[in-house]
C-alpha cells in the first residue's frame, strides 16, 4: 500500500491519550508560535492592582520531577508524530500533510494538535510559563532546562516572565548559569519607572531594581523586553510616569521596550480607586500626548520599540532607536492634529478591531461604515459615545 493512503483511523494506533502536558493561560503575541511549558502556576506576587490576569487564583510551584515528565511526554508526542510523518510517506518531517492529518483525527488530543503545529512552524521556540517562572531556584531551573535541550533538540529559543524583584535577588553568575542552560529571553512587566506610580499600583519594584534587574538580564548575554503601561500614571502622576519611565529605560537600554496601554476592568483592585476617586484616568488622546513625551525622553538607547498589542491605540508606533524616533514622534502627530470627528471615527474603528492605522481612514467603505456606526451608537447612548468605545476597549483584556 502506498504510504501517502494513511487515513485517519490509521493514525490513531500512533496516538497515546496518556501523553499530556500542561500549560497556562497567558503568552506574549510575540511568543504566538512558541511551545508553551508550565513551570509554575499563576503569579507569586498577584498585588498589582491594575493586573486582572491572576486574581483569585493561587500561586504554586511544581515539582522538577512533574515539569520533567511533561517533558519526557512532548518527546514521545514528537516520535508518534514522526510515526505518522513515516507512515504517510513524509520521511518523519511535520508536513502540511501530517498536520492534516493529526487536525482531522477525531481521537487527536489538544497535545499532538499542539505539538504538530510547533513542529510545522519549525521555529523551535519555548515559552516558560507563568508569571515568574524565576521564582524557582536556578539549580532547579538550569536541571531543567538541560533536560528540555537533551530530550527534545528543536529547542531554540526559551523565552520567560520575570519580575525585576526576583532578577534582583539572583547574582550575575547565576543568571549566567541559567543563559547557558539555554534561557535566552526575558520579558519583565516594568510599567513604570515612577517609583511613586509603582508604590501606588503595589508592583513590589523601584526604578532602582527596575535598573538592577535590566542591566543584570542584559550582562547575563539574554534578549531582554521590558514592559510599560501608558496611561498608568493616571492624571496625578502622567509626567512623572513617562519621564522617569524613559529615564530607567535609558540606563538600561533593552532589546525591546512594549508598549501595553492601560485598561481598568471591573475584576482589577484598581477599578475601585477608579470609582472612588482615588485613581483619574487619562483619556485616549491624553495617553496618546504621554507616549509622545516618553519618546521624546527616550534617549541614547538602541532599543526597537513596539506596540504590538491591540489594546494600544496607535499601533504605528514603533521602530528601532535612534534612526526612527522622529517617525514615531510624527505617527503620534499625525493622530494628534486630526480634527476632532476623525480622532473619533479612528479611536472608534481601532477599539471595535476594523482600524489598524491612520491611513486606514483613507478607506471609503471602512469610513462609510464607521460613520454610520457612530450615527446609530450616538443615538442608541444618548450621545454617550466614551462609554460604548470604552467597553469595546475593554474586550481585548
Ligand atoms: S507581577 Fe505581573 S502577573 Fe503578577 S500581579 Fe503583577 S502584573 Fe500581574
Amino acid at each position: 500500500m502506498p504510504m501517502i493512503a494513511v487515513r485517519h483511523k490509521n493514525i490513531r494506533k500512533y496516538l497515546r491519550e496518556e501523553l499530556t502536558f500542561e500549560q497556562g493561560p497567558i503568552r506574549p503575541p510575540s511568543e504566538a508560535k512558541s511551545l508553551l511549558l508550565r513551570f509554575t502556576r499563576n503569579c507569586p506576587w498577584n498585588r498589582c492592582t491594575f493586573c486582572p490576569i491572576y486574581k483569585g487564583r493561587k500561586f504554586s510551584r511544581r515539582t522538577v520531577r512533574e515539569i520533567k515528565r511533561d517533558i519526557e511526554n512532548i518527546a514521545e508526542i514528537i516520535n508518534d508524530l514522526k510515526k505518522i510523518s513515516f507512515a504517510a510517506g513524509d520521511g518523519g518531517e511535520i508536513t502540511r500533510r501530517v498536520l492534516r492529518l493529526v487536525w482531522s483525527e477525531p481521537a487527536s488530543h489538544p497535545y499532538y494538535r499542539t505539538v504538530s503545529l510547533w513542529l510545522y512552524y519549525g521555529e523551535g521556540n519555548v515559552f516558560i510559563q507563568d508569571a515568574n517562572s524565576l521564582v524557582m531556584s536556578t539549580s532547579d531551573l538550569v536541571d531543567i532546562l538541560t533536560c528540555l535541550k537533551d530530550k527534545i533538540p528543536q529547542v531554540g529559543r526559551i523565552t520567560s516572565y520575570a519580575r525585576s524583584s526576583t532578577v534582583s535577588r539572583k547574582s550575575l553568575d547565576e543568571m549566567k548559569e541559567l543563559k547557558d542552560a539555554g534561557l535566552s529571553r526575558i520579558h519583565i512587566g516594568m510599567e513604570s519607572g515612577s517609583d511613586n506610580v509603582l508604590k501606588f499600583m503595589k508592583k513590589g519594584a523601584t526604578a532602582a531594581k527596575h535598573i538592577d534587574a535590566g542591566i543584570k538580564v542584559r550582562e547575563a548575554g539574554m534578549t531582554l523586553s521590558e514592559y510599560v503601561m501608558p496611561g498608568l500614571g493616571g492624571r496625578r502622576w502622567w509626567k512623572e510616569h513617562a519621564v522617569e519611565s524613559a529615564r530607567v529605560l535609558n540606563e538600561i537600554n533593552p532589546d525591546f521596550i512594549r508598549l501595553r496601554s492601560l485598561r481598568v476592568p471591573p475584576s482589577t483592585p484598581l477599578y475601585q480607586d477608579l470609582l472612588s476617586g482615588r485613581f483619574e484616568p487619562l483619556s485616549d488622546d491624553e495617553v496618546v500626548e504621554e507616549i509622545r513625551l516618553f519618546i521624546e525622553s527616550l534617549d541614547s538607547i538602541t532599543s526597537t520599540l513596539t506596540s504590538d498589542h491591540i489594546i494600544n491605540l496607535l499601533e504605528e508606533v514603533e521602530g528601532t532607536f535612534p534612526d526612527d524616533k522622529a517617525k514615531m514622534l510624527s505617527v503620534i502627530d499625525r493622530y494628534l492634529e486630526l480634527p476632532e470627528k476623525e480622532k473619533l471615527l479612528y479611536r472608534l474603528g481601532r477599539r471595535g478591531g476594523t482600524i489598524r492605522c491612520l491611513d486606514d481612514l483613507n478607506d471609503l467603505q471602512l469610513r462609510e461604515k464607521l460613520q454610520d456606526a457612530l450615527k446609530q451608537l450616538t443615538v442608541d447612548t444618548h450621545g454617550n459615545i466614551e462609554q460604548i468605545i470604552d467597553e469595546l476597549g475593554n474586550q481585548y483584556i
